[in-house]
């Protein structure tokens, strides 16, 4: 059956969380969380998977790493360490998001190793993966070797910038009390605008690429997925729900029922003024790109 990799763009707070679990809810689709997480924090400083193990004592993890290692024969956190140090400086993961092939081939052989994997373990026909970062997205989708549609997500940014003012505690966190980031909203409304600028001049590169609003998303979820899953790798006649294994993400993930679909305007009237005109001026030359009034009602 047809495969298909799922690879979810955009700034953090921006709903992918929800989006990826209810993906994650259809036939034959598993959710991987933010892969790009498993090696950098799942495996070094233990998290707990989704499935409620920690990451190194996960059964589908453990085998995941066991197999790549096999076939990569150099250790999975060394390859893992090797990607990371690519990302995280900011002028090349740029670079690497455009010339995704520039990667060293051992990355790339690493990356494919990952997804073929994942796949035959999990029996999915259908990988969500939310890591979100540009340049991550940009590498998994040329080097994972699977048909890929890359999901552009967007939030209006007074909300994104607002959420990430919020502390929320990291239930993945094991044996001591921690804290997801909190940003000034300047800073969010900076990353918001370099990171749909980006991704909107990558989207003519990647072999499907598909837009999505958080606002339209709440609104009407069952016509959203159904945008995004193609009928010929999920088959209609199976009722397969896969058990899920998923990395790292927003803590709504570990809270063990299904999410509530509503809209979160809470930052309308909890955002002060003078935030919501910083945020408004950043990210101006984009708002109406993504059709966010200047001015909300
Ligand atoms: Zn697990």
């Amino acid at each position: 059956m047809k495969q298909t990799l799922l690879l979810i763009a955009g700034n953090g707070r921006s709903g992918s969380t929800i989006l990826d679990i209810l993906l994650a809810r259809r036939p034959l689709t598993a959710t991987v969380g933010e892969l790009r997480w498993l090696w950098s924090r799942g495996l070094t400083d233990p998290r707990t998977c989704s499935c409620g193990s920690a990451i190194p004592e996960c059964p589908f993890w453990s085998e995941v790493v066991a197999r790549v290692e096999r076939d990569t024969g150099l250790p999975a956190r060394v390859l893992g360490r090797r990607l990371e140090s690519l990302l995280q400086n900011r002028s090349r993961a740029r670079h690497l998001a455009f010339r995704p092939q520039s990667a060293d081939s051992d990355v790339q052989e690493f990356l494919a190793a990952v997804y073929r994997h994942v796949f035959s373990l999990s029996g999915a026909t259908v990988i969500v993966d939310s890591s979100k970062f540009f340049a991550y997205v940009s590498l998994a989708e040329f080097a994972s070797r699977v048909p890929s549609t890359v999901i552009h997500m967007v939030r209006d940014p007074r909300a994104v910038a607002y959420s990430w003012t919020r502390r929320k505690k990291r239930p993945d966190v094991r044996g001591r009390s921690a804290y997801m980031p909190q940003y000034p909203p300047w800073k969010t409304a900076r990353s918001w605008l370099y990171q749909q600028a980006l991704l909107l001049r990558l989207r003519h590169r990647w072999h499907t690429y598909r837009l999505v609003r958080y606002e339209d998303f709440v609104a009407r979820p069952s016509q959203t997925l159904e945008q995004l899953l193609d009928p010929s790798s999920t088959t209609a006649t199976s009722s397969t729900i896969l058990p899920c294994h998923a990395v790292d993400g927003n803590p709504v993930r570990f809270s063990g029922h299904p999410p509530r679909i509503r809209p979160d305007m809470e930052w309308v009237t909890q955002l002060p003024l003078h935030q919501k005109i910083l945020v408004t001026a950043i990210t101006l030359p984009l708002l109406s790109r993504f059709g966010y009034p200047v001015w909300p009602r």
